[in-house]
């Protein structure tokens, strides 16, 4: 095959899809595996249902995701005069007719067609019509073959026929005068020169109409890849009912676009028993061949364990800029809070989404800690006073504060008070933290450092 020219082509009509960004991964993947082109295209034909704002969501879950194309986006709205212009061809050569049939009638004919117990498909009235003005309402039918069968051997599916008496004469050209999805997409695959069509299988029913259009418009018939739909865990097709669908949601939930884009990929696609594909891994080892035939479950539970995967292996200098967005995003200010990349090493190890680390670092960026009514009963007790008291002359007194000098330091105290770590961890914890969950104890203080450890046991110690 010569160079692999592929396309992502999303309708504008709402947010970006995890089946969509599925389908265009697989695209991307291939493209950048073999040196290929991958093409935008948005497909906003129907006016009424295209908006901008849906453009701008594709483009920022295509952004978020790391998938450049190499060429678009190419709007299918500005090629409306092209289109026109291969309606009028089809009309000259013959392999186009004006349909005058107004939508009365065919409800009636496809009635008439149902209690005959017939496939109700368009009865072929204006296909032999002589004379065919332009100035009555019409829309424009393609005239399609009436026998043989339209096959072609689907990289995913295998071999798929159709009997030509299946299919209807398509209409091409709406009444408005816009094209319909079926013909558009065929000018603009053909013409952007895509030689692997990799879509949904929802488009299965649609091939055998466009091949005969390729035909027809003298064009050479692409290769076709229909991957299998995401159900959720009803088996029905994936959607809100199952939880979020939207590319973007996952964002604001805390996954990583690492995260989801393994998750993606491997879902309907296997390589052995391997879960765990950096973005290398995937250019290296995807291939078509190992996509699945049948529809993949989304499973969230196995989200979340990548992504936790991901947080845990992450460069902690990357995932404190991300923190830094999520904690934006819930009004903490982080300007003169400890050092971002110290407060991620302190949290991704357990951390299962970017928001569970974001709440988990409030703490360290709250100069007035709240405190746990129950913790503070339990712990800040007249017996626990001296505790703290204690903490606060080993502390005050260390210099540097990095882990094993603050290990020692608190070693120095369960000596000097004759207690075991247990009776004095929780103490500190309460009151550098408010609550009785955080990162090791170690951490927390060499993350918010000695100026704020001292300040946050001085404010404690006042409510003994
Ligand atoms: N625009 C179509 C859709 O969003 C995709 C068309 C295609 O991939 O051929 O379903």
């Amino acid at each position: 095959m010569s160079e692999l020219r592929v396309r992502f082509a999303p309708s504008p009509t709402g947010y970006l899809h995890v089946g969509g960004a599925r389908t265009a991964l697989f695209n991307y993947l291939l493209a950048r595996q073999s040196g290929g082109t991958f093409v935008l295209r948005i497909e906003d034909t129907d006016t009424e249902r295209s908006t901008q704002e849906s453009v701008d969501a594709i483009l920022d879950g295509m952004a978020w995701l790391g998938m450049r194309p190499d060429e678009g986006p190419i709007y299918q709205s500005e090629r409306f005069e092209h289109y026109k212009s291969k309606v009028q061809q089809l009309l000259d050569e013959g392999n186009a007719y004006r349909c005058y049939c107004t939508p009365e009638e065919l409800d009636a004919k496809r009635e008439a067609a149902m209690k005959a117990g017939e496939k109700p498909k368009y009865d072929g009235t204006c296909r032999n019509r002589e004379d065919q003005p332009t100035g009555q309402a019409h829309v424009v039918r393609f005239k399609a073959p009436l026998d043989g069968e339209t096959c072609f051997n689907d990289k995913i599916k295998g071999n798929i026929c159709f009997q030509n008496t299946e299919l209807d004469d398509l209409i091409i050209q709406r009444t408005d005068g816009t094209p319909t999805y079926n013909f558009v997409v065929v000018i603009d695959d053909a013409e952007m020169k895509i030689n692997l069509i990799i879509r949904g299988d929802d488009h299965i029913n649609n091939t055998p109409r466009q091949i005969q259009l390729y035909r027809a418009l003298g064009y050479d018939v692409p290769e076709f890849a229909h991957v299998p739909m995401i159900l959720g865990s009803d088996k029905k097709r994936l959607s809100k009912r199952h939880g979020a669908t939207s590319v973007m949601a996952y964002r604001d939930m805390g996954y990583l676009p690492e995260a989801l884009t393994n998750y993606l990929v491997r879902l309907g696609w296997s390589f052995g028993d391997e879960e765990i594909f950096a973005f290398g891994d995937l250019l290296e080892k995807f291939s078509l061949d190992n996509v699945g035939k049948s529809a993949g479950v989304f499973n969230p539970e196995k989200l979340l364990w990548l992504n936790a995967h991901w947080i845990k292996n992450g460069n902690s200098a990357r995932l404190a800029r991300l923190l830094k967005e999520y904690l934006d995003e819930k009004g903490v200010d982080t300007t003169d809070g400890p050092n971002l990349v110290m407060v991620v090493e302190s949290l991704q190890e357990r951390a299962q989404t970017m928001l569970e680390m974001a709440d988990g670092a409030v703490f360290y960026f709250t100069p007035e800690v709240e405190f746990d009514p129950a913790a503070e009963e339990k712990f800040f007790k007249s017996e626990t006073k001296p505790v703290l008291e204690c903490c606060r002359k080993h502390l005050s007194a260390l210099g540097d504060y990095n882990h094993d000098a603050i290990e020692g330091c608190m070693k120095a105290v369960m000596e000097e008070l004759g207690l075991k770590f247990g009776k004095i961890g929780p103490v500190l914890r309460v009151a550098l933290v408010g609550g009785t969950q955080s990162p090791s104890i170690y951490h927390v203080v060499e993350v918010l450092g000695k100026e704020r450890v001292m300040a946050r046991i001085e404010r404690a110690l006042t409510r003994f």
